[in-house]
């Protein structure tokens, strides 16, 4: 029989995830079943128990459950610790590991998929929550001339500058404190695209030859992206390739094969034609 593996969320409808597994199991030949699964909002932790229970062998965790995937966790990786977040578990009769995949998703989504190398740029990450936070780390590992984390909560992005400036060259502030900045990728890990609205960006943050990327995807528009066009960037890419990067990651994590990604970030957006990255 099929190992068992699912997307645990709510609302998760909308959940690329099977689509993006299915095609790995089928790539690389592993027997696996993937299915999504909505969690109750005030019942996570029994229905990811019932699934264990029924011989369920891993699960992808998204919104809004991240936090409390990571307090079921009986262990968690490193990244995952110092994330403060999981969306990845795998079981064993022993215990339920948390992970956290979404930083290196991204992170391999732009330096290897975008081949924007991010040593010595000037990063701008905008948003201080749970996305933001998972992908700090990963982009300092990079070494970066600077990452500036802009929040319209300050104070979360100041958290974060706490947290992580032991690891590289980190600033925060809210986005009236980047007038007269530039930088050379800017990273919207905010869900303002979500509702149609955009951070009230200050003119001029983009350098010449800068990527500009929005962890967003699916949407008809973003307008961040939108922003950016009329800014003079031209190299944009929207969130598909980190989704199906993370994912990836996650597959690697349970099955220790290495699914190849770029046909299916080619197959999700022939899916979603507004999203083609440029
Ligand atoms: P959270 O709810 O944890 O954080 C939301 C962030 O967006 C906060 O920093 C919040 O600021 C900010 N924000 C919301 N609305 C606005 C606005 N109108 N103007 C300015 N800032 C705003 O969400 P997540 O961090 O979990 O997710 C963020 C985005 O990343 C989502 O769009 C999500 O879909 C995407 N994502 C994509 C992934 C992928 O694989 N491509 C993986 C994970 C996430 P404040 O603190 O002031 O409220």
């Amino acid at each position: 029989m099929a190992d068992s593996y699912a997307v645990i969320g709510n609302p998760i409808a909308h959940s690329k995830s099977p689509l993006i597994h299915t095609e790995f199991s089928r790539q690389t030949g592993q027997d696996i079943f993937y299915e999504a699964i909505l969690a109750p909002l005030d019942a996570f932790a029994v229905t990811v128990a019932t699934f264990r229970q029924h011989g369920g062998k891993g699960m992808n965790v998204t919104i809004p459950f991240k936090q409390e995937a990571c307090k079921i966790s009986s262990r968690l990786t490193e990244r995952a610790q110092i994330a403060q977040a999981v969306n990845t578990l795998a079981f064993t009769a022993e215990e339920i590991l948390g992970d956290n995949t979404d930083g290196a998703g991204l992170v391999r989504d732009i330096v290897v998929n975008l081949e924007f190398s991010l040593t010595v740029k000037r990063v701008l990450l905008m948003g201080a929550g749970g996305a933001a936070r998972g992908v700090v780390l990963p982009l300092l590992e990079h070494k970066p001339r600077i990452l500036t984390i802009a929040n319209r909560t300050r104070q979360k992005a100041y958290e974060l500058e706490q947290q992580f400036s032991c690891y590289g060259n980190v600033l925060s502030g809210d986005y009236a404190d980047l007038r007269g900045e530039k930088f050379d990728l800017v990273i919207n890990a905010t869900s303002a695209s979500l509702t149609g609205s955009l951070p009230s960006l200050p003119l001029g943050i983009f350098a010449n030859g800068s990527l500009a990327y929005d962890m967003m995807y699916g949407i008809e528009r973003s307008p961040f992206l939108d922003f950016a066009r009329e800014h003079g960037v031209t190299r944009l890419a929207d969130g598909i390739g980190m989704l199906v990067e993370q994912a990836a990651e996650s597959f690697f994590l349970w099955r220790g094969v290495r699914p190849k990604t770029d046909s299916v970030i080619g197959m999700l957006e022939s899916y979603a034609l507004k999203s083609k990255r440029v």
